[in-house]
């Protein structure tokens, strides 16, 4: 009898428990009051971000705990990326990660320091057995910062399916506490004509108008209704929110209906890495190119391969046919089911419009290999480099003073380019002892210069490249430039570090050796910053002397810069 009662009693507890607190298997990773500065599927620069962002007061230091018990699988040091990450592998066969970390838990940093040191090399992946390191659940692991590719203090968290290392979105599997009563709000719609038999407004370009809200309900301002004709694609460009922070976060779901039919739907809960620069698919990528506006399409090109999508066959383009009305309805969610519904109406209205002039362009194909080549330039493109087919354009103009070939338009930044493409072209006479100096030089409309590497071979250069644009060829003959931050007049300026900022002009820094009393040193590369730092480390610089400090600083094409001290430590 007693038996039983407590079976009642815990049926009871089981069933009134909140569904957060039976969820929870992850808990929080900082103790402070969560706010998320970006989320799961966020769109980025050629990526959907691919986890959380936790806002950490504009400040490093704050303790990060691991979300599970566990074991350390995995431990990267980089000057960019998630800088100072950590990966931690739990029984349920995922794998959180803690990325722009200041420090790991000390036992971790002696670690991390030996290996450094045993390779002679700052930048650090080690792969760990179960048995190294392990961690309980709310057990500190190591303090939050702002290393490697962070663009300010925060915690970047993640969860992963362990066997796939694809990131799971963490609030789609777990409840954070991070309260979201608010919908996502849709700033901007645009209607696409996608071919030029079809209009929009009677026009071969697309219709962007900013929608009216009355709650979460956005409809065309003034009920306008869009007349159309033909392959007719719809966009839009949104923000979900959460309820205690104003950034903008990503959608997580969004689908397309017509006349109560689902055409197209998406949904950000898995995304393996390998698949993750098709973002430049799902976003319309040529207004990005022009105006930074990322407006999320509502149809499936042929050559995105992320399985984000369920489509009908004309994979959500609508065939608007003249006579019609047709009722469309766009509805966003986020994770915790608040909703935005987008309502517009199309009128099917034949016009024939202006033929194209016949275009005499070579047409690149999105699934096969592509060549073009003259007698100053040369491209190759392998199959899935493209989502979709079209005609390729490229001019050339002349040589200008600082440049070692013609300049080459290399069709427009306006097409995205999804797998590295290879350009070679035509230098003008180099003397033999620059040739290695010489790189390919992408050409910003702005006229600013960035490397894109390459090699010289019998006259041409060679090189890969993943965007379209102008493209020349340029020597850095310039070695990095030194300057010493923490050293003056052969004594330390502060007490526990040493600092340069190191900095190049044009193929960008290599590799950086510091050694101190002719033994290898572990300088930290900050490149954001451009600071190169040694903390002085008493276990390894024996004090109480005269020291010898010598640095050399390489770029890409071997220029090499050496700096030498002496301090008193
Ligand atoms: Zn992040």
């Amino acid at each position: 009898m007693i038996f039983l009662r407590i079976n009642v009693l815990i049926l009871f507890f089981v069933h009134t428990l909140p569904l957060a607190a039976q969820l929870r298997y992850y808990t929080d990773p900082l103790k402070t009051a969560l706010s998320l500065s970006g989320n799961f599927g966020e769109l980025r620069a050629d990526h959907f971000h691919t986890g959380l962002d936790f806002r950490t007061q504009r400040k490093t230091g704050f303790p990060v705990y691991a979300s599970a018990e566990g074991y350390v699988s995995r431990i990267v040091v980089s000057p960019t990326g998630f800088g100072r990450a950590l990966y931690i592998n739990h029984p349920n066969n995922t794998t959180t990660v803690y990325g722009h970390l200041l420090r790991f838990r000390s036992d971790i940093e002696d670690y991390v320091a030996e290996e450094q040191y045993r390779r002679r090399s700052f930048a650090v992946d080690l792969q760990l057995s179960p048995g190294r390191f392990t961690a309980a659940r709310q057990e500190q692991i190591g303090l939050s910062g702002n290393s490697g590719s962070s663009g300010g203090p925060h915690l970047h968290y993640e969860i992963r399916d362990t066997p796939t290392q694809d990131a799971l979105n963490p609030l789609h599997i777990n409840n954070f506490n991070i309260p979201d009563h608010t919908s996502p709000r849709i700033r901007s719609v645009r209607f696409y004509p996608l071919d030029s038999l079809s209009h929009v407004e009677f026009m071969g370009t697309p219709l962007t108008r900013t929608p009216q809200a009355v709650g979460n309900l956005y409809s065309l301002p003034g009920g306008q209704v869009v007349k159309a004709w033909g392959r007719i694609g719809v966009a839009l460009q949104s923000n979900d929110y959460f309820d205690n922070n104003g950034s903008p976060c990503g959608i997580f779901e969004a689908s397309l209906a017509v006349d109560g039919t689902e055409r197209f739907r998406y949904e950000l809960s898995r995304v393996a890495f390998s698949l993750n620069r098709y973002l430049n698919s799902h976003i319309d990528y040529g207004e990005y190119a022009e105006t930074g506006n990322r407006y999320v399409k509502m149809w499936l090109e042929p050559g995105n391969r992320i399985p984000l999508y369920t489509t009908d066959t004309m994979k959500g383009i609508l065939a608007i046919d003249s006579g019609k009305i047709y009722r469309g309805e766009v509805r966003l969610k986020d994770v915790a089911g608040n909703q935005s519904v987008f309502r517009f109406q199309i009128a099917g209205f034949y016009r024939e419009m202006p033929v194209p002039p016949s275009c005499s362009l070579p047409r690149f194909r999105h699934n096969a290999e592509n060549r073009w080549s003259d007698e100053e330039f040369e491209i190759i493109t392998p199959a899935g480099a493209f989502y979709d087919d079209f005609p390729f354009r490229y001019e050339r103009s002349e040589r200008t003073d600082g440049f070692f070939s013609a300049i080459h338009r290399v069709h427009r930044p306006a097409i995205p380019v999804h797998k590295a493409v290879t350009i070679r072209i035509k230098t003008a006479a180099l003397p033999e002892q620059l040739r290695s100096k010489a790189l390919v030089a992408e050409i910003s409309r702005e006229g600013l210069l960035s490397s894109a590497g390459g090699s010289w071979s019998e006259g041409w250069m060679q090189t890969t490249i993943r965007s379209f644009g102008s493209y020349s060829v340029a020597l850095d003959t310039l070695p990095p430039v030194i300057t010493p931050l923490s050293i003056k007049e052969n004594a330390l300026t502060e007490p526990s570090r040493i600092r340069f900022t190191i900095t190049d002009d044009l193929a960008g820094i290599k590799e950086h050796t510091g050694l101190i009393d002719d033994q290898w040193v572990l300088f930290e590369y900050d490149p954001k910053n451009s600071l190169l730092f040694y903390r002085i480390d008493s276990k390894r610089l024996q004090t109480g002397k005269r020291h010898t400090l010598l640095l050399k600083v390489t770029d890409q094409v071997d220029n090499e810069s050496v700096y030498r001290a002496t301090f008193w430590k």
